[in-house]
């Protein structure tokens, strides 16, 4: 029975291998109490008193704050789980490109400082990947610090072909923010005056930010700005939605502007001249599909020439669209439309997880595929003695 921890920069999920759905979920920050003790559990710090709230993960999705971290696997095993952290094998998902540095950090705490009997790393699009039964994917995941476009030919992660952006959900969130600021101007003065900004944003975007995301916004099929105004009317894009703001006053916004807040993330340039559209959503999706087709046949032995089409066809047959921003309406059909804008010669096929709570948790399950695998040297799994055998030939 082991113990599987996903750290998003957002969200944490954690639970046991044989439980088909985790027993905890929380977000991946903090805050101290009046003892100095620190707080993870989310509606503890919501409800809790005005305190700065700090944050485990880096936007690269690196934990930078290992004491942290430390306390909040022992608050996950210990006090959530009930279960004794010397006695239970422990997997935690990471990035697809961490040092082995960072790799390291990660041992050290586990199995040095924790003391865990064995550990496993898996990485985070892989798993989500072998999860779902493929074994080549393109996966897209668009969470909230990040979004993650990885190629993963034949159970290989191309690094080098693998493209990170800043546009998702913490994105999201300020343009929401900012777009809803001009309409209710009264409660923002009041809001701007908080004492503490890491709170009331942790508040507002684990509160009414988020309710926000799942009931109003949605992706245009195209470029809004390329629509003519009888399409706009076609789609039902002047239609007008009602979204009750912390149950105060109601906010009305045509499903147009809804899409509006939407674009940056494929057009980054409409939220602000200062970022680039090559840092779009399809735009990097595309750039990886060709950096892997580029990548495998540069690396490709002779003898086993593998052409880039082929690479492309791989990859295209098999979008993988995951992470909890993927689930706003449309946008699986928006990335879907600009690649057969971009890749008119290859046939299409993409999978996005149609339940919400599943797609909400693939990378924790991902990570329970890989915990179950049939046999103990199918993963990667380190054990305390394997730490203590680098140590000793690191010291020679
Ligand atoms: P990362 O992938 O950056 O490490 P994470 O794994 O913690 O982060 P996810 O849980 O995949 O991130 O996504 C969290 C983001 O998804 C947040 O910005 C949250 O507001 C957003 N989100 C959650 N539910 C929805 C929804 N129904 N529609 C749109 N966005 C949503």
């Amino acid at each position: 029975m082991s113990i599987v921890i996903h750290n998003g920069t957002h969200t944490t999920v954690a639970g046991f291998s044989q439980v088909d759905m985790p027993q905890l979920l929380c977000s991946s920050s903090y805050t101290k109490n009046a003892n100095d003790e620190l707080v993870f559990d989310t509606d503890e710090i919501i409800d809790g008193p005005e305190t700065p709230v700090f944050t485990i993960m880096s936007p690269e999705g690196v934990p930078y704050d290992w004491e942290a971290l430390e306390k909040q696997w022992q608050w996950i095993v210990e006090t959530k789980l009930g279960a004794k952290l010397e006695e239970t094998p422990l997997v935690v998902t990471v990035a697809p490109d961490i040092t082995p540095e960072i790799k390291t950090q990660y041992s050290e705490l586990a199995l040095g400082r924790l003391k865990v009997p064995v550990f496993q790393m898996v990485s985070e699009p892989l798993a989500v990947s072998l999860s779902l039964g493929r074994n080549t994917a393109l996966v897209i995941d668009i969470g909230a610090a990040k979004t993650t476009v990885t190629p993963i030919i034949e159970g290989t992660i191309l690094s080098s072909a693998a493209i990170r952006s800043r546009f998702a959900g913490d994105f999201l969130d300020f343009q929401i923010h900012e777009t809803l600021k001009k309409t209710i101007h009264g409660e923002e003065k009041e809001e701007s005056s908080s004492s503490n900004p890491s709170f009331s944003a942790f508040c507002n975007s684990r509160t009414w930010i988020q309710e926000f995301k799942a009931y109003m916004l949605q992706v245009s099929p195209s470029r809004l700005q390329e629509m003519d105004s009888a399409t706009v009317d076609m789609l039902g894009l002047n239609i007008p939605k009602n979204f009750l703001y912390q149950k105060r006053k109601t906010v009305s916004l045509t499903q147009k502007e809804c899409c509006l807040i939407t674009e940056g993330i494929f057009q980054p340039s409409v939220a602000s001249s200062q970022f680039a559209n090559e840092e779009g959503l399809s735009d990097i999706v595309s750039k990886v599909v060709k950096k892997a087709g580029a990548a495998t046949t540069q690396n490709s032995s002779t003898s086993n020439v593998t052409s880039a089409e082929q690479i492309h066809t791989a990859l295209l047959t098999n979008i993988i669209i995951t992470g909890s921003s993927s689930l706003i309406a449309g946008l699986e059909q928006r990335i879907v439309n600009d690649l057969s804008y971009q890749f008119p010669q290859y046939k299409l096929s993409s999978f996005a997880n149609p339940l919400v709570l599943d797609r909400k948790l693939q990378s924790w399950h991902g990570g329970v595929t890989m915990a179950n695998l049939p046999s103990w040297d199918l993963g990667d799994w380190v054990s305390r003695k394997d730490l203590e055998t680098t140590k000793t030939e690191e010291n020679y």
